[in-house]
């Protein structure tokens, strides 16, 4: 496993408490199809790496227990270190009641986040309030092209990973989705380039938004800040913009109860493009499905059409 070691090493992976998260791989299997893309074929001991995803993933649980990829389970390293702890010690121990007390005290939080964003959800539900509530989250990756019952031989062998950036407005209780293909990953670029296009394809604007996302290294990154500075401050869209995010490795997500029919017609249907995985989304009620732009150009993206509709949009004062 030198490559998977190799790539702990080379990249700036997230290291809290002993665990490493490999940022921006839902699964162990995705990080093994980046690998092998990458052409790493010859390990230090010249033995050609042709191990299969079965292999990389018995070696990666067995030798590398300390190392997660997002989709991971168990997925909270604090809550996995408190544990490791608390088993070795006695009751007896004046550590093992400071460590309870710093277990609870996280759990609490975790609690505390969840129950604020079902009282976003209930006010905003209630009509009187004139903000927004909206919850942004991730749906995992759907292959294309997908067949029914068909023997189809592609060309090519390695199937099309797409992800769902997903929104739940809760005011309108209607979910959006965006979808894209995997390599764009979950990061500033996707966070800001969808968000976007959710507040573009309104037909009006509330002067305040309230955002509960999953918490995540890109969600919290000076882009996505200074891209709500530049709403609040230089376009005037939002007279305020509230951010939250969950815990992390903590987010009961509200996205799930969306993401259901998806997966339900998914799996009812064939598909071959993004834009018949979007048009599959559009056919379950309360749940809209676009094929997301890219943000290669910041100022392409930005002083484009859509600039300009946003503009339009927002609330007079
Ligand atoms: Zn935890």
């Amino acid at each position: 496993m030198y490559v998977l070691q190799q790539h702990i090493t080379e990249h700036g992976l997230v290291e809290t408490d002993g665990n490493i998260l490999i940022s921006g791989f839902g699964t162990k299997e995705s990080l093994y199809t980046y690998l092998i893309s990458t052409g790493i074929t010859i390990p230090p001991d010249n033995h050609k790496l042709d191990v299969s995803p079965k292999y990389f993933l018995a070696i990666w649980n067995s030798k590398f227990k300390h190392v997660y990829c997002e989709g991971d389970e168990p997925k909270c390293p604090t809550c996995g270190k408190l544990e490791n702890e608390i088993a070795k010690l006695k009751r007896t121990d004046p550590l093992y009641h400071k460590l309870c007390a710093e277990r609870e005290q996280h759990l609490s939080k975790v609690h505390t986040q969840y129950q604020y964003s079902v009282h976003l959800q209930e006010q905003a539900h209630s009509g009187a309030y004139n903000w927004w509530s909206i919850y942004g989250d991730y749906k995992g990756a759907l292959e294309i092209p997908k067949t029914i019952g068909r023997n189809i031989i592609f060309e090519s062998k390695a199937l099309l990973k797409v992800h769902y950036s997903g929104f739940l407005i809760d005011n309108k209780d209607i979910f959006y989705y965006y979808l894209h293909p995997e390599h764009w990953s979950e990061d500033s670029n996707t966070v800001i380039s969808t968000l976007h296009l959710l507040l573009s394809q309104q037909t009006n604007l509330p002067e305040e938004i309230r955002l509960i996302f999953d918490r995540h290294g890109t969600n919290q990154s000076n882009l996505v800040q200074a891209y709500f500075e530049w709403l609040v401050r230089f376009e005037k869209v939002f007279k305020r913009i509230e951010y939250n995010t969950t815990v992390a490795y903590h987010g009961k997500s509200r996205m799930d109860q969306g993401n259901s029919p998806i997966t339900l017609e998914y799996q009812h249907s064939e598909k071959f493009s993004i834009a018949e995985l979007a048009e599959g989304v559009n056919k379950c009620g309360g749940h809209k499905g676009y094929s997301s732009v890219a943000l290669w150009d910041w100022e392409d993206f930005f002083k484009g059409k859509i600039r300009g509709k946003l503009s339009q949009i927002r609330p007079k004062s």
